[in-house]
């Protein structure tokens, strides 16, 4: 989004992604140092932190980060404690569809979405945005897997930004849904296609955040015939049959929704009270599209009990799931539980160093990582899930279920 923000205001952009391009800290410094930049926006996050503070203050020492930026989790949501840590930062951006930074290094005095030093949080109102088109050209798309599309590189492509729900373990819900113009984003996915990608990633948390929105943009989409495949996060409530079949015609391939339990009540609790009547709905209005579907859950969720989390597991087998993602509660900055921990004071550290984890219950996180591998062991050593693996038997689909295979084994 920001490529084609600052693009667009008349700027060149480079963009360095040292994580999928393998790149050490050195190397990251000597590109860095070649191009030059007059200004720097960098993200860094909480699972990430210690190590981005390291690099951040290197690079500050180098003097390679005029007018630095940052973005993220930790910096959205703890400015003190980012500028404390990075004090040679100039400003945060808090939302990433805003031309705040941009303005910013023009020298304006309006910058929406901006975090300023003095922690003014200046608003980017609106219900809707718009950015121009992201630029895919810079981005290195074949380091990138997902375990759907047989693994073919995919393009990035957001609709609408943040989220309407508000989740206690998610801060995405901090951030106000605002809706992309749909032609815009349909302008960028033929340029996804363009390039000879044939699949792309939807990135909205929730795509269909707003209903007529969301079938109105697979409507449009299914006319452009750009025949893409793609998968796309929605919540199981509200969803339909309409939704699923024209999701379908316009290339949806998967789609995933955050089931989180099996347990109603505590669903509701951590902010979804949807039943689970409509997610085995969903899941049947997705399959009979020829839809396959991801479920995700939240395992070690306050208070739950050990049969409460194999619970989660069966539900997933229940729901006849495609595939199903596992996930250990963490205390993400922003988060309702991240306050609750931090209040409590019962732990410390942070996501990346697992500090947070088995902190909710009274498990500890050895038990609900055994638990975590049962549930995996359990889920994919079926018919449906093993199908969706191997989807088909193409030369790339050997290479993705060889990463799919490394991805298993690093959970074990
Ligand atoms: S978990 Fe999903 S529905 Fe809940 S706040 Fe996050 S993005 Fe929204």
């Amino acid at each position: 989004m920001q490529s084609g923000i600052i693009s667009n205001h008349g700027h060149d952009v480079a963009w360095l992604d040292s994580i999928g391009l393998g790149l050490n800290p050195t190397q990251v410094l000597n590109r860095i140092e070649a191009f030059n930049p007059d200004a720097v926006l960098a993200l860094a996050g909480d699972a990430s932190w210690p190590n981005d503070v390291r690099f951040l203050r290197r690079l500050g020492a180098r003097g390679l980060a005029p007018k630095l930026i940052l973005s993220g989790d930790v910096p959205r949501f703890e400015p003190e404690r980012t500028f404390r840590e990075i004090p040679y930062a100039e400003a945060i951006l808090a939302d990433f569809t805003s031309t705040g930074a941009v303005n910013h290094w023009m020298g304006e005095r309006s910058t929406p979405g901006l975090i300023d030093r003095a922690l003014t949080h200046h608003d980017n109102p609106g219900k809707q945005w718009t950015g121009g088109q992201a630029r895919h050209d810079l981005i290195a798309t074949d380091r990138y897997q997902l375990p759907f599309h047989a693994g073919r590189p995919f393009g990035s492509v957001l609709l609408n930004y943040g989220c309407p729900f508000s989740c206690n373990f998610c801060n995405t819900g901090e951030i106000p849904y605002k809706l992309r113009d749909i032609d815009e984003a349909l302008a960028e996915l033929r340029q996804v296609h363009q390039m000879g990608l044939k699949a792309a990633y939807i990135r909205d948390a929730t795509a269909n955040g707003k209903r007529s929105h969301w079938l109105a943009f697979c409507k449009a989409l299914a006319k452009e015939k750009l025949n893409l495949m793609w998968n796309v996060f929605c919540t199981f409530q509200p969803f339909d049959a309409e939704l699923a079949q024209a999701m379908a015609k316009a290339g949806c391939t998967v789609v995933q929704f955050g089931f989180e339990t099996a347990d109603q009540a505590l669903r509701a609790e951590t902010g979804k009270a949807f039943a689970n009547e409509a997610a085995e709905a969903a899941v049947r209005y997705c399959h009979e599209a020829g839809i396959r579907v991801c479920g995700h859950f939240v395992l070690g969720l306050p208070g739950q009990s050990p049969n409460e989390i194999r619970a989660s597991g069966a539900f997933a087998r229940h729901l006849d799931l495609d595939y199903a993602s596992f996930n250990l509660a963490t205390a993400r900055p922003g988060t309702e539980l991240r306050a609750w921990l931090d209040g409590d004071e019962s732990t410390g550290g942070d996501a990346s160093v697992g500090g947070y984890e088995g902190g909710f219950t009274a498990l500890s996180t050895t038990d609900l990582q055994r638990m975590r591998r049962e549930a995996i062991i359990r889920f994919y050593l079926r018919p449906r899930p093993l199908k969706a693996i191997m989807n088909d038997t193409s030369p790339s689909s050997w290479r993705h279920l060889a990463t799919t295979m490394r991805a298993f084994s690093r959970a074990f």
